[in-house]
């Protein structure tokens, strides 16, 4: 057994419903403008582009339900989302088998410094100072396939303080889990605990201290998470 020379830093898990076994993460890769209305918010062409993806570290998901507003930034969005976590990896997936790749789902929040991403947009730089920081993907639980098989179509919906501010639905992605796995696939090397974050509906927005966010898709359970 070898010693590391530094503690070595604690593995990224996913808690799984219904079981006290959980899902450690590798990789978050996140799909940028997959719903059309979205992407018209953001001042970009609705039509079917290839896609394209960013990542966020594995240390910024966080399952504790309370989202720390985050230092740098007085403009931080939710983005309320669909997140898929691969039991199997590999290269150049048909999207016909994509889905055999998929061990579960859950909900997820890709949270966004809107200021400094829209800043870094402005100047042709990375989107990561915007998108991967401490706490920025407030999670659910992971519900296995064998239990929910592969949600495509239903409403996403997200309030804040009661109030409905994102209402898409499942079947408006442009680009499907499948396809997307085909197609990060072409890109990567994808392995067993990689989780995809597939994009979010029209109705990003800010939030602030206090807020109490409220993410419900069927058939997971509502993911609540409070700005502190
Ligand atoms: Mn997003």
């Amino acid at each position: 057994m070898s010693d590391y020379v530094i503690a070595p830093p604690p593995q990224a898990v996913l808690e799984v419903h219904g079981s006290q076994a959980l899902f450690p993460v590798r990789r978050v890769y996140c799909i940028g403008r997959n719903y059309a209305a979205h992407a018209v918010e953001m001042g970009h062409d609705p039509d079917r582009e290839p896609p394209f993806f960013f990542q966020k570290n594995p240390d910024c998901l966080d399952g504790s339900g309370h989202f720390p507003y985050p230092v740098m930034s007085e403009d931080v969005h939710h983005e309320a989302e669909l997140l898929v976590a691969l039991g199997i990896g590999g290269r150049d997936i048909a999207e016909t088998t994509a889905l055999e790749h998929v061990w579960g789902y859950g909900l997820a929040l890709d949270m966004t410094r809107r200021d400094l991403q829209g800043a870094a947009k402005k100047m042709g730089r990375p989107w990561e100072i915007g998108k991967s920081f401490e706490h920025a993907a407030p999670v659910g639980p992971l519900y296995p396939v064998v239990e929910v098989g592969h949600p495509s179509e239903g409403a996403l919906r997200l309030k804040v303080n009661g109030e409905i501010r994102q209402d898409g639905d499942l079947n408006q992605m442009i680009w499907k889990v499948p396809a997307m796995i085909a197609h990060l696939s072409r890109y990567y090397t994808l392995a067993a605990g990689d989780v995809i974050l597939t994009g979010t509906p029209s109705g990003v927005g800010p939030v602030v201290r206090g807020d109490r966010l409220e993410l419900t898709c069927a058939p997971f359970a509502p993911l609540r998470v409070e700005v502190t």
